[in-house]
């Protein structure tokens, strides 16, 4: 039997391992700032722990992150960690440098179970559901690997690339609440990762009574909805889960979501060459958001042979930003980043005769 693992451990976790061992409640966010806030490697690390206390929890438990297999560095500068998971499924996160932020894509399921039409992951098929801690791994890997550099000047406390999290690589979040939302409260705790929620992003397609659950919770991170299509008929031409939480009833649930700050829901919309890109789809979709409290991020497909569909032309994605924009829905369209090493939206998945891999960075 393996011992468990405390990294990854609720606050309430380690309350209690500390009461079941007569130790000072204290002791209990001694562990979990440097779990997560210190983020040590081990448990001789914990400085302020007595001694003894040190031994007894490195005999009893292990501090272990996911293990990276392969990292792949992009000529745009991101980078793919492929880690491989005990049982041997593999996941992949993805760390996105910008002009004046870094975000980190993080993967929630090994593979997915949705199948949409123009995704890989899902027709890579589906594994299992992540633990909190193979979530959490994947940010703290991220992170370790890319301090602030020392080049970079700036005020004391001041962190010149703060982080973002999107929570949009393998899988589908709200089909793994329980780990899902375990791990994003320690990563917007102020005494964990502290990610402010308004710097992370929950994607999902909609799991209707586990968006319900999460527009409840305390700490809300934003929210982008995968909609894809302006119509349900076209939606579930596309995306099979439509049958089962069906168009209207996402929108409606996405719209009420209390976002962090009062910001805008952001409706995802991936467009496919000659299929949901004309400028009467992009009109239809104004008709169905307009006036509401949302904001559309284009995504022109990342094509792979694997995937039956075309990109867009750049004329049609300027076409239907055009019209949202002219309908008064604010637009955005995403930039592919990593695309040469299958990083980008709806690239993660197993690949054989992946590019060769590089050393970590130094
Ligand atoms: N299951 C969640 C999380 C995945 S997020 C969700 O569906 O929202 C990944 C985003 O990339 C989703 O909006 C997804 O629809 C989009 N995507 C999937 N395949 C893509 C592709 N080939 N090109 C561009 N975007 C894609």
């Amino acid at each position: 039997m393996s011992r468990p693992n405390l990294f990854g451990m609720s606050t309430g976790a380690l309350a209690a391992l500390v009461a079941e061992r007569g130790e000072p409640a204290f002791r209990a966010r001694q562990i979990y700032a440097w779990l997560y806030h210190r983020r040590v490697r081990e448990v001789g690390a914990m400085a302020n722990l007595p001694k003894p206390l040190r031994s007894a929890l490195a005999e009893a438990f292990e501090l272990r992150w996911p293990e990276v297999a392969e990292r792949a560095l992009s000529f745009d500068g991101t980078r793919k960690y492929l880690f491989r998971l005990d049982g041997g499924a593999t996941i992949e996160a993805v760390y996105i440098p910008e002009d004046d932020r870094r975000t980190i894509c993080i993967s929630t399921q090994a593979g997915c179970p949705l199948k949409c039409a123009f995704c890989l992951t899902g027709i890579a098929g589906y594994k299992r559901n992540l633990r909190a801690w193979e979530i959490l791994g994947q940010v703290a890997t991220v992170m370790e690997e890319h301090p602030v550099s020392a080049t970079h000047p700036h005020r004391r406390g001041e962190d010149p690339f703060p982080w973002n999290i999107v929570v949009m690589g393998m899988g589908e979040p709200l089909l793994n609440y329980e780990a899902t939302v375990e791990a994003l409260r320690i990563l917007m705790d102020e005494e964990g990762f502290g990610v402010p929620p308004r710097k992370l992003t929950l994607s999902t397609v909609g799991i209707l009574p586990a968006l319900e659950k999460l527009a409840h919770e305390p700490l809300r991170p934003n929210l982008a909805i995968s909609l894809h299509a302006p119509d349900p008929g076209l939606r579930r031409a596309l995306m099979p889960i439509e049958e089962k939480y069906p168009f209207d009833r996402v929108i409606e649930a996405a719209l009420r979501y209390p976002i962090p700050r009062g910001g805008l829901v952001t409706f995802e919309y991936v467009l496919l060459g000659g299929v949901n890109d004309t400028v009467a789809h992009a009109r239809e979709l104004a008709r169905r958001l307009g006036g509401q409290r949302a904001k559309v991020n284009l995504i022109p497909l990342n094509p792979a042979p694997e995937i039956p569909f075309q990109a867009p032309t750049p004329e049609a994605v300027d076409a239907f930003g055009q019209a949202l924009a002219t309908a008064g829905v604010t637009v955005s369209v995403r930039r592919p980043r990593g695309r040469d090493i299958l990083a980008a939206c709806g690239q993660l998945h197993l690949q054989k005769g992946a590019p060769a891999p590089v050393p970590a960075q130094t």
